[in-house]
């Protein structure tokens, strides 16, 4: 069976779209005998480019890996020219490592880094020939799991996954790899154990009650709720594969990539990463050396990326970029700062990796005005971003690119006008430079309320008040020295529905499916009239999920699980924003007592 699929998929490749997607057999790949072993599909519902660039995945697939008793193999979604053919010649989703069914593995986790992927989840269950509820799945079924930030919400999605694994993978998947091993129980008795387990979110163990007006009333459940997340403890003895896979293709993070610590303690209101990773925990100088030559070594990438969520906050940074760089002397490795903080200290970094190489440079002061910086809690002030910016331009950038959010909680048109004054402000600030002054690129991306962070009570502003404050500022700022760009406000509106809404949404999705939404975080693939259409044959009105505020009473549909940050300090977090107060960096200065404390250490 392996052979002939093989050979049907191998025909397939000479005409469909960069056929190297499809193969597997990379450097530092895994094949094993699977008989015996318990099989494991670590699924991507995107395309191998995206997908295997995921940090997480390539964690998870190495240590499950590295078990006897487990093959994990790797699914990433065929790209639509894939899919059609596969379609017509009637071939099933399969693994890049056997090329085996998807639907033969044991387990079949997918992972769900943000809503816009929810159709094509469903499009892998379909092309996999597992049934697409739940409900409908029966002993030989796989069980069909899901992790990732997407779970803190997991209802939109509680139809098609059997278990949400809620928090940190690497600490909870081998638990239940050994629970689905057992021959001695059936499936559902599998499920009904690991619902008891730390960390494992199992839909058809809650019932949801609803309101007349469509809002949730209360869950009942046969587990304790909400389900608790679970995180690594000791970030230092945690698992780190060192020897990871090298793609055949340029993925988009195409280099080796070293992950420094996990959370961002900043407090950002928008920000749902810096709520569910919390608390803070740093790997030593010592194993983030040695760590980083090994990956090197392994894998011969020409470019290592230190990874987190804030970089620079990593107390351990600079003797780390040191060693690094003088263990790479010879091999000329790069080493790389994928995210940078608004301040001197950062521009000086990159600067001292970049010396030879100016091309860009990334700073995200997220908003404009003073006023809006302190409702989201970005702790900078105009200063700094000018004093950051005359670093960039001391140091030889002549490039810069700007991230700033559009239709903020509390932002008024005003707020457009003051960013197009901080714009006049940079730009005239380079004029005093040598060459031909500055450029920037400006990416604009709609304010979306998440689930887990103080914003998660406000509504979303109307499409057309972001079209209008779009027009304010391109009438103000120079086109020949800043570039607008920003992202469809109809595909903000569709994740915030996703984020905010509950298990009602799934039928949604899948009528959007069936009328052919799939890949909808790609702008050329989204649907926005379909995905409404969608709502309307379902009886749902979205704009009740963005365009509606909440209150300290609302219950969320995400309540059944927790991230250990508590729904009172989100609410008072919001208060304190419309009183323009800070909240402190709780690693470098004091814990505002958000919750995580009554859990796990800090
Ligand atoms: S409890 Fe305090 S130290 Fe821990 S994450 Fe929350 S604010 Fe930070």
């Amino acid at each position: 069976m392996i052979d002939t699929l093989r050979a049907r998929v191998e025909a397939l490749l000479p005409w469909v779209d960069r056929p190297a997607r499809y193969i597997g057999g990379e450097f530092n790949s895994v094949t094993k005998d699977p008989a015996g072993k318990l099989r494991f599909a670590f699924c991507f519902p995107d395309v191998y480019e995206i997908g295997q660039s995921h940090m997480g995945g390539v964690i998870l697939y190495h240590l499950l890996n590295e078990q006897e008793g487990i093959f994990c193999e790797r699914a990433f979604l065929p790209w639509v020219d894939m899919e059609q053919a596969m379609r017509r010649e009637a071939i099933p989703w399969f693994t890049l490592e056997t090329c085996s069914p998807v639907k033969e593995m044991d387990i079949v986790g997918f992972t769900l880094p943000y809503e816009m992927l929810y159709t094509n989840v469903v499009n892998g269950l379909d092309l996999a020939g597992i049934p697409l509820h739940r409900w409908e799945r029966s002993e030989g079924d796989p069980i069909v799991i899901a992790g990732g930030p997407g779970t803190y919400n997991p209802e939109p999605v509680s139809d098609f996954i059997d278990l949400f694994v809620i928090g940190e993978a690497e600490e909870l998947v081998l638990e239940i790899c050994s629970v689905v091993a057992r021959k001695d129980i059936s499936r559902a008795e599998k499920l009904e154990l690991l619902s008891r387990v730390q960390g494992c979110y199992v839909p058809a163990t809650v019932e949801v009650k609803w309101r007349e007006d469509g809002s949730i009333d209360a869950f009942q459940s046969q587990v304790p709720l909400p389900v608790m997340k679970r995180i690594v403890a000791d970030v230092d003895k945690a698992y780190f594969p060192t020897k990871p896979l090298v793609p055949f293709l340029q993925v988009v993070h195409d280099r080796a990539n070293l992950e420094v610590h996990r959370g961002c303690v900043h407090g950002c209101r928008y920000c749902q990463a810096g709520m569910l990773y919390r608390p803070q925990r740093e790997k030593s100088l010592e194993t983030l050396t040695r760590q980083g030559e090994e990956v090197i070594r392994n894998t011969g990438f020409q470019e290592i990326g230190l990874s987190s969520l804030n970089t620079p906050d990593n107390t351990q940074l600079v003797p780390l970029i040191k060693n690094l760089t003088k263990a790479f002397e010879e091999k000329k490795v790069a080493v790389g700062l994928p995210s940078l903080r608004v301040d001197s200290f950062s521009v000086g970094l990159a600067d001292s990796l970049n010396k030879a190489k100016k091309t860009q440079i990334t700073l995200a002061p997220e908003a404009g005005s003073q006023r809006l910086r302190d409702i989201i809690n970005k702790n900078i002030s105009e200063e700094q971003i000018l004093n950051t910016v005359k670093s960039v331009l001391d140091a030889g950038w002549r490039e810069m690119k700007l991230y700033f959010m559009l239709g903020l909680p509390g932002e008024t048109d005003d707020d457009l006008v003051e960013m197009a004054e901080l714009f006049k402000k940079i730009v005239a600030l380079s004029k005093g430079y040598p060459g031909r002054g500055l450029f920037i690129t400006t990416t604009l991306s709609s304010f979306v309320p998440k689930p887990h962070t103080p914003f998660q009570f406000v509504k979303q502003f109307p499409r057309d008040v972001l079209e209008r404050r779009i027009r304010i500022l391109r009438e103000r700022v120079d086109p020949h020295r800043v570039k607008l760009r920003w992202r469809e406000f109809e595909l903000g509106e569709l994740e915030a529905i996703f984020s905010l809404g509950g298990r009602e949404l799934g039928k949604v999705v899948e009528r959007a499916w069936r009328l052919g939404c799939k890949f909808d975080g790609w702008s050329d693939h989204f649907k926005y009239d379909l995905w409404m259409q969608a709502f309307q044959e379902c009886g749902i009105d979205s704009g009740r999920y963005c365009y509606t505020d909440k209150t300290a009473e609302t219950i969320f549909p995400w309540e059944v699980v927790s991230c250990g940050v508590d729904k009172d300090w989100l609410w008072r977090d919001l208060q304190a924003a419309w009183n323009r107060k800070s909240i402190p960096n709780c690693f470098f200065d004091k814990c505002s007592d958000c919750g995580v404390n009554e859990t796990f250490d800090c």
